[in-house]
């Protein structure tokens, strides 16, 4: 005896429930994009993952929620610019599924909360105080702002500040395009483009 599908069962979606979703957009594919963590590449990550177009190191493939299995696009290529530091910013949570802060941090600096494809802010977080040398707090006029994932909410990935406009994302608390083996590298030549 097997069983059988009833077409009329209220909990499968019919066929017309999944073509009105495609139509909307709001299908998600039930497999998330292929990546990698900053860590699972290694020694050559920066270099497998950052495009250098006119001076600036910029991130040369897609950055995605850190959660396996989220999926969520956080910025296209060639959004964030590569900032190196020595200053750990974000906070530390054991149970957090991020790997330890290193040493010698690098992160995203994104010009604009436009700039994103999806994220999240927290409100502004007035008990948290970050390193005076943290990139931003130089301009820095209101109080943190951490990001977080737009879709499961996993953070903080980063920070903004209260009244500013640029953001600061942790190279290990996202995950990137997995690179194709043999197949086009990641880093790629820029066309120098002038910016305005
Ligand atoms: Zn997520």
């Amino acid at each position: 005896m097997s069983a059988q599908l009833n077409p009329s069962d209220p909990t499968q979606p019919s066929q017309a429930d999944i073509l009105a979703a495609l139509a909307s957009g709001s299908f998600r594919p039930k497999q998330p994009p292929q990546t990698v963590t900053y860590s699972e590449l290694g020694p050559e990550a920066s270099s497998s993952l950052v495009s250098s177009s006119s001076g600036s190191k910029r991130n040369a493939g897609r950055v995605y929620c850190f959660r396996q299995g989220c999926g969520s696009l956080i910025i296209l290529p060639e959004t964030g610019e590569l900032v190196e530091t020595d200053v750990p910013v974000l906070p530390e949570d054991p149970a957090s599924p991020f790997p330890p802060t290193p040493a010698t941090p690098s992160y995203w600096r994104v010009p604009t909360p436009f700039s994103f494809e999806n994220i999240g802010y927290s409100r502004p977080d007035a008990t948290t105080s970050i390193p005076p040398s943290s990139p931003g707090m130089d301009t820095a006029k209101g109080k943190v702002k951490w990001l977080i994932c737009a879709e499961c909410d996993l953070g903080p990935v980063g920070w903004s500040f209260e009244g500013g406009k640029e953001s600061w994302v942790a190279v290990e608390r996202v995950r990137y395009a997995k690179p194709v083996e043999g197949g086009e590298a990641l880093v790629k030549e820029v066309q120098e483009t002038q910016e305005v």
